[in-house]
């Protein structure tokens, strides 16, 4: 095998590129088939072609769900979570054009939860630049300043075949003026606010899964006298009458 045999994305068929394309555990993808993975995907050599073909195929459905998709509720300002309540979906995302960005949706179910976290760093920054020895005149050492920086972050768990876990940043530039700084304050409530959301959505499902699996009380028939459980419209089951 020479070094310019063609290689062939094993998913789509086409051109994988000079270089080989992007690898997976058994075979290769191409650039337009590896653009089209969800960016949450684990390291894609830990899956084979099959996986990659199946991952590939659920992301074009996911497109279709993104296009359906109608928000009835945002959270966050930069980083910004979307809520379809009637379809009981979401998706997060810095993408102000996300039907062309395709985030992966969730459901409510699929929440396993959601945190903030809060990252503190420092960097030396450089306020005036050291001077070397010249003409007789000593050398002038740097002037540095240690700046202190923050960023937020949402971590979600999901469970979701192709994600586990997502690390977002809140804030779009890092935090430098401490906590009591406007947009430390704006990164804060964004993220509490992304956080709260999906908590109160996870609840409000496992509440209504947990409300249709509670077995239906055993009554006596005030119209008929049958010891009875009432259908989903409260009936009784043998003379159809209405129970309180
Ligand atoms: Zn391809
Ligand atoms: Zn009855």
């Amino acid at each position: 095998m020479g070094i310019f045999d063609r290689k062939v994305c094993d998913v789509c068929g086409g051109k994988a590129g000079l270089l080989g394309g992007k690898k997976v555990k058994d075979g290769r993808l191409c650039s337009e088939c590896a653009k089209k993975q969800s960016p949450y995907l684990s390291s894609r050599k830990n899956f084979t072609v099959d996986e990659m073909k199946q991952h590939l195929e659920d992301r074009a459905a996911n497109q279709v769900t993104v296009r359906e998709f109608e928000p009835t509720r945002t959270g966050g300002s930069s980083l910004k979570l979307y809520l379809d309540d009637a379809r009981g979906l979401w998706f997060i995302t810095r993408s102000r054009r996300y039907q062309e960005d395709n985030p992966d949706v969730f459901t409510a179910e699929q929440i396993l939860g959601a945190r903030i976290d809060i990252e503190k760093g420092n960097r030396v920054e450089t306020i005036e630049r050291a001077i070397p020895a010249k003409d007789g005149k000593p050398a002038v050492p740097a002037k540095t300043k240690e700046v202190v920086y923050y960023n937020f972050y949402v971590l979600i768990d999901v469970s979701h075949p192709w994600v586990n876990q997502m690390r977002l940043k809140v804030n779009s530039s890092s935090l430098e003026g401490g906590p009591h700084h406007p947009d430390y304050k704006e990164a804060q409530r964004d993220a509490g606010e992304i956080v709260e959301m999906l908590l109160a959505m996870r609840d409000g499902a496992m509440a209504e899964k947990q409300e249709k699996a509670k077995p239906k009380q055993r009554v006596v028939c005030p119209h008929c006298g049958a010891t009875t459980t009432p259908d989903e419209n409260g009936a009784c089951q043998y003379c159809m009458g209405a129970i309180g």
